[in-house]
């Protein structure tokens, strides 16, 4: 039986990083994954990227309105799927490249034992270190009819064959808030249904009215506390019977994607593995090691987080720990970043608020108010900026508006790097006004002297003593 060092379970968007940050380490390493590379298994995260951008495009492009030319839906369709190639050819090209130095299997994994593999009941390998990434998969609720009708999920709504006249979206978190911007401005009509009375229920509640503002702005019909009980199938439109707050509505749709949550891929047979599991996914400790000392999960299929952000930052942490035995307080903090991208984007980053309460961190808040923000701004009230500090650095904040996802890279990378946040005045934020706005926060903050350590204001003291002696 072949023997490496550390073997992968799963070849999506957490598992491809560690395989990629893993192969730095010159040990022997092989990637199991089920599905096939060129097709379908790799960077999810990369596919949404390029369809928003691609809609974001003919959404301003369309506003221009300077041809008046009406493009019809299937050859923007066809151009979009074109330009989705280009993130499988990403993965492709990543997988080329990492198969130098790592044995690609291809077969679907499952635990012998608490360290050997087996390849579809085929061949059987050994890992020193063994890494669970093996990602989440969509559950679909229950509804009557929905067997009679081909329905879509997060996943396989990018190779949808047609673009639809009008689609509805069951979920109103993350990922069906980003399907629904990016729809919508495809030019498709779009009904996004979400059984709470809010959207993305996890987070602020001004970012929420924002992200929902938006989305009606572009098109999108926002139905809350809604619920799917009935789908009917016409010859060419699917009925949806839905219980709303004020009763009952029917709507006429074309296709149906559901972005209703997510469960762990957890058949594996991971009780032979000695890998404990529950419903929220495999348990893990902070250096995502799981109930057997020798097996890591990381990405969706863990009880954290589900983000491309966390996928790659559990397997960096991960690799660490598995290859050199680092511990993660000495390799990153965890970011908390997640963003929903609508137009203006939403960004999450670093500690929320809940986070720091509960570590019982001292920690103050900023934000912006009117008056730090731009003229020039078009549409000031949809811009927000909270951000999370101590004394001298960033802790964690949200931003919301044009600008808010690059901000936020500057933000993590500074409280990653536990950089003062004083330092980031002079950091490039671009031209947006929320970058600006950002700068204006701290030099304000700065100059209210709360923030300045006491040997700072003990040397300007003394300083201002001096001066006034020699004057005097
Ligand atoms: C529409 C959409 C938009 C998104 N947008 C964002 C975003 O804007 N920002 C963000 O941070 N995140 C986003 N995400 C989330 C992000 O893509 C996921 O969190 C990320 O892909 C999780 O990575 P993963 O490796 O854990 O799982 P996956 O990427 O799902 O990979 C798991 C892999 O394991 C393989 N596998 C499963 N079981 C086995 C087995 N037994 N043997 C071998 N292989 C197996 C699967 O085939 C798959 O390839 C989005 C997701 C979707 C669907």
């Amino acid at each position: 039986m072949e023997i490496y060092d550390l073997v992968i379970i799963g070849g999506g968007e957490a598992g491809l990083r560690a395989a990629e940050i893993a192969s730095k380490f010159g040990v022997k390493i092989a990637l199991i994954e089920k599905q096939n590379h060129e097709t379908t298994a790799g960077l999810v995260g990369e596919k949404s990227l390029t369809l928003h951008k691609v809609a974001k495009t003919i959404y301003e492009s369309r506003k221009l309105k300077s041809t008046g030319l009406k493009v019809p839906k299937n050859i923007i369709w066809n151009g979009v799927k074109e330009q989705l190639s280009t993130a499988d050819i990403k993965t492709s090209e990543l997988v080329r490249r990492l198969s130098k130095q790592i044995d690609f299997l291809y077969g679907e994994a499952k635990f012998v034992s608490t360290n050997v593999i087996s390849i579809d009941k085929r061949r059987e390998i050994k890992g020193r270190k063994i890494i669970i990434a093996t990602g989440a998969h969509q559950t679909i609720p229950k509804i009557r009819g929905l067997s009679k009708i081909t329905y879509f999920d997060t996943n396989s709504i990018f190779s949808i064959p047609k673009l639809p006249s009008k689609l509805a979206i069951i979920g109103g978190g993350v990922d069906g808030c980003e399907l629904a911007s990016t729809f919508s401005m495809l030019g498709v009509t779009v009904f996004l249904i979400e059984k709470q009375s809010n959207l993305l229920p996890d987070l602020d509640i001004s970012v929420r009215k924002i992200v929902r503002k938006r989305l009606e702005e572009i098109g999108a019909n926002v139905l809350l506390g809604s619920n799917v009980e009935r789908v009917v199938r016409y010859p060419r439109s699917i009925e949806l019977r839905v219980k709303t707050k004020s009763g009952k509505e029917n709507c006429r749709i074309n296709d149906i994607v559901f972005a209703s949550g997510k469960d762990g891929n957890f058949s594996l047979d991971l009780s032979r593995g000695h890998v404990a599991f529950t419903k929220e996914g495999i348990s893990t400790n902070s250096c995502f090691q799981t109930t057997n000392q020798n097996v890591y999960a990381i990405g969706d299929v863990t009880n954290w987080r589900k983000s491309a952000i966390f996928a790659y930052e559990s397997a960096l942490v991960a690799v660490h720990h598995a290859l050199t035995g680092t511990r993660r307080k000495d390799i990153i903090p965890l970011s908390r970043t997640d963003f929903v991208r609508v137009d203006p984007g939403f960004v999450a980053f670093g500690e929320g608020e809940s986070e720091l309460k509960k570590r019982k961190a001292k920690y103050k808040i900023l934000q912006s108010n009117s008056n730090l923000a731009n003229s020039d701004l078009e549409a000031k009230d949809e811009e927000r900026i909270t951000l999370y500090v101590n004394r001298r650095r960033i802790l964690g904040g949200i931003l919301a508006g044009p600008g808010a996802i690059e901000a936020s890279g500057i933000l993590t990378y500074a409280y990653q790097n536990k950089i003062p946040f004083i330092k980031l005045t002079k950091a490039p934020f671009g031209r947006s006004s929320l970058g600006s706005n950002i700068k204006n926060i701290f030099i304000n903050s700065y100059k209210t002297n709360t923030h300045r350590s006491d040997w700072i204001k003990k040397g300007f003291n003394s300083l201002k003593s001096k001066t006034s002696q020699i004057f005097s």
